[in-house]
């Protein structure tokens, strides 16, 4: 990110999508809270992807497991011992920053040093210290430590309290979803009898203990991910995997992030269970760069196997068809919802000229995103019967879908503001409306009105809402 912020940051907050936590006491840092278009805008990607995963298809079944688990999940899964980030301080002015994202600004990319080892990325830091050229991108000091291993795990106490805090004992707040997806499979199984292949998907809060420098939400300490971990038969998986991305790709582009910005990433280093992982990038005006939103990877048996192992449970699958048990492979579906969230809201974040001369800010959000479908006006506020018939097809529309009702400035500042949050329909209620049961309809992206009989505006703006958004890109 520039040292000038985004105007999409101060937007967010002044329009009521993401504020930063706990603000009056001085903040949090990568902490955010999420207002009221804010969240109806999150819930709407979240259903999204639900829709997606489970309600479209009918091999994926969803889960809603627990923050805390048991410690020893996160020693079998390798995150107690290995889930760290190799971290550089200024000695300056207290900055901290990812070795692997300061050595970018040098011109090293992902492949030279993602999960490098720390003697490789201290070696790099080191000769751009001999050369002088290694400075602090916060202050600008030459006074950077080397990189030392941190680790994310976010550590948490439940329970009787207990002097033994032996590594087996501590509790964490989990730092991925998948993980209760794995200890929750062999129930799935037990109560569904799925057939292979087969999915779990869900949606839930992780806590990472992120090294962090000015990137929004984009990189937060505590977020929601949204993942589904598909188990098959080893022989299946390179048709799934590529029949996965394929879908995947797709949902993006059919919510109306243009081809343009996004991009595969194939990571060169796979860690030694993995048979492949692409990343899906997209191309962050926010934060100037191409940036993972989606993870898209082949594990293997390695989940499953670790668990077994340190749970001492058979999580065989048993095959009823050929009388076989063993460990089903899985590849794995991995988003942010706080990510996707920004990625919607940087593609759709606009500025127009206006005919007239004027700029309008508008958000050109696909309509099933929109925090609220539509807006309902009185054309004039101090008119009893014009705003009592608002107030009626307001009070109509709230039981389908989110309204909000107005009368405040005249019409075209009661426009601006709409078009800043995204709502795809403003409902005037004028004159000739009363005499004919009628009202003006304008759309958010082409700006014009038409007029629309009040018993046909759900299926007016459903059939908008089947559409979707037209994009401009
Ligand atoms: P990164 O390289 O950006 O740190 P990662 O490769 O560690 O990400 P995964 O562990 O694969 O990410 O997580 C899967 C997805 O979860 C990411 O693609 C991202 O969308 C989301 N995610 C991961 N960490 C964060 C975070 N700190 N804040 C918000 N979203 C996150």
């Amino acid at each position: 990110m520039s040292d000038k912020p985004h105007p999409l940051i101060s937007f967010a907050k002044s329009r009521g999508f993401i504020y930063p936590s706990s603000e009056i006491y001085g903040g949090l840092s990568a902490i955010y809270d999420y207002g009221h278009y804010g969240i109806l805008l999150k819930k709407n990607i979240e259903a999204a992807w639900w829709k997606a995963m489970v309600q479209e298809r009918d091999d994926v079944f969803g889960l809603d497991s627990a923050i805390f688990m048991h410690p020893k999940t996160w020693i079998a899964s390798g995150h107690v011992d290995g889930f760290d980030d190799p971290q550089v301080d200024c000695r300056q002015c207290k900055s901290r920053f990812r070795a692997d994202h300061l050595l970018e600004n040098y011109g090293y990319t992902d492949d030279q040093t993602d999960k490098a080892p720390l003697d490789y990325l201290n070696a790099q830091l080191d000769a751009l210290r001999h050369d002088k050229k290694l400075t602090c991108p916060n202050c600008g000091s030459r006074d950077l430590t080397s990189a030392k291993r941190f680790s994310l795990m976010v550590k948490s106490n439940i329970g009787s309290p207990t002097d033994d805090l032996k590594e087996e004992n501590v509790v964490y707040l989990r730092p991925e979803t998948c993980g209760g997806i794995y200890l929750e499979y062999k129930n799935v199984v037990d109560s569904l009898h799925p057939s292979l292949p087969f999915g779990i998907a869900q949606v839930g809060k992780a806590f990472r203990n992120e090294i962090i420098a000015r990137q929004f939400i984009f990189r937060t300490r505590e977020f929601e991910q949204m993942e589904m971990q598909y188990f098959l038969k080893s022989e299946q998986m390179k048709e799934k995997y590529e029949q996965w991305k394929k879908d995947r790709f797709a949902w993006y582009l059919e919510y109306g992030i243009s081809k343009t910005k996004l991009r595969w990433y194939k990571h060169a280093k796979l860690v030694f269970y993995a048979s492949a992982a692409y990343d899906i990038e997209y191309n962050f005006s926010v934060l100037g760069n191409f940036k993972e939103v989606e993870g898209i990877h082949a594990r293997g048996d390695h989940d499953l196997t670790q668990h077994s192992k340190f749970s001492g449970a058979d999580l065989r699958y048993f095959d009823q068809a050929t009388g076989q048990k063993f460990l089903p492979h899985i590849m794995e579906t991995s988003v942010g919802l706080n990510r996707l969230m920004l990625m919607f809201l940087d593609n759709a974040f606009t500025t127009e000229k206006l005919e007239d001369g004027s700029e309008r800010t508008v958000l050109k959000l696909d309509k099933r995103l929109a925090p609220i479908k539509a807006a309902v006006f009185p054309l004039l506020r101090n008119k009893p019967e014009l705003v009592d018939k608002a107030k009626q097809i307001a009070a109509m529309l709230r039981k389908e879908m989110m309204i909000e009702y107005d009368d405040h400035g005249n019409i075209g500042k009661r426009y601006r503001r709409q078009d800043e949050i995204g709502t795809p329909y403003c409902i005037t209620v004028d004159f000739d409306g009363l005499k004919d049961e009628t009202v003006t309809v304008r759309s958010r992206d082409s700006m014009k009105q038409e007029r629309v009989a009040i018993s046909r505006l759900l299926e007016y703006m459903a059939g908008g809402e089947r559409r979707g958004t037209p994009k401009k890109n």
